[in-house]
């Protein structure tokens, strides 16, 4: 491995990738350094010794800007009377501008990716709403907020899904809830809240609005969903949900309020289905 100290232009150009040969006067020193003279058939023949980095500075010392880079082959070019090293990836930077930029360059790709894999382990995949993983960990910021008071669940269970898989498919059944997770997920809007696939045909929206105001919006929540229909090439497919609410106000804990708005599905679904009830 060979130290080369070149001047500032140059080594910009070979931080930046603009030139890919160094070249080097066939001075004394370099003759020496790189021809490795041998006896072939009483003649003497000289074969170029290999390196395999380089190591450029821009003049000398600690504290000076320096690559380490791959040589891929060093040369003669006879028409020019110089050596070539022929230059191939950087593997090192040491005290240049580009290695500062670099570093952030890497550290905000590592959190975009570590963004990107939280969300994903945030969502269901076949919805793309969020998953019951993130609706714990949200409930538990949820209860801590002083806008607490508010806050409700809404647990909404698709009515007689079963019976649209047996129907229609499981295929049929699948772009079902996808149409349910992005109803669901407009009108989370409107709530002020989140919604999340609690698990099968169901789903939990966690919503601050208050409660002289929920009904209202929620039963708009109900009649969007079964005004439109799913196509299906026999006969295009219907679907209605039954909700039921409670508020964080009223319950000693967060799991309480889960299982009161269960309640209040179960009472939605013995009342007739379609409704929307309080647990
Ligand atoms: P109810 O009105 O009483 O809620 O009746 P239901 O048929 O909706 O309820 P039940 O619990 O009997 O059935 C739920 C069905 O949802 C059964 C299950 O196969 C179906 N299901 C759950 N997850 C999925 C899914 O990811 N895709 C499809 N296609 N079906 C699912
Ligand atoms: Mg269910
Ligand atoms: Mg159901």
């Amino acid at each position: 491995m060979y130290k080369i100290s070149v001047d500032k232009v140059l080594f910009k150009d070979i931080q930046f990738k603009k030139i890919h040969i160094l070249e080097k006067e066939t001075s004394k020193y370099w003759q020496k350094e790189l021809l490795e003279p041998k006896i072939i058939n009483d003649k003497i023949k000289y074969s170029i010794k290999q390196v395999d980095k380089l190591i450029i500075t821009n003049g000398l010392g600690e504290e000076k800007p320096q690559l380490t880079i791959e040589c891929e082959k060093v040369d003669y070019s006879n028409k020019k009377d110089i050596f070539e090293f022929h230059l191939g990836k950087i593997l090192e930077q040491r005290n240049t501008d580009l290695a500062d930029n670099y570093k952030d360059t890497l550290i905000e790709e590592l959190l975009r990716e570590k963004a990107q894999l939280e969300d994903t382990m945030n969502r269901d995949h076949l919805t793309g709403v969020y998953n019951r993983r993130k609706m714990e960990n949200d409930l538990d910021m949820f209860v801590n907020q002083n806008n607490s008071s508010i806050l409700s669940a809404i647990f909404v269970d698709a009515d007689r899904f079963k019976g649209i898989n047996d129907n229609f498919g499981h295929d049929a059944g699948d772009r079902t809830l996808v149409y349910l997770g992005q109803k669901l997920q407009k009108h989370a809007k409107i709530l002020n809240g989140e919604v999340y696939r609690y698990g099968g045909e169901e789903f939990i929206i966690l919503s601050f609005v208050p409660k002289s105001e929920i009904l209202d919006k929620l039963d708009e929540l109900r009649k969007d969903i079964k005004s439109h229909k799913i196509y299906h090439s026999t006969k295009d497919i219907s679907i209605s949900v039954s909700m039921g609410v409670s508020f964080y106000i009223e319950c000693s804990s967060k799991d309480e309020m889960i299982k009161k708005a269960d309640a209040g599905v179960y009472k939605a679904k013995n009342n007739g289905r379609d409704r929307i009830e309080f647990g």
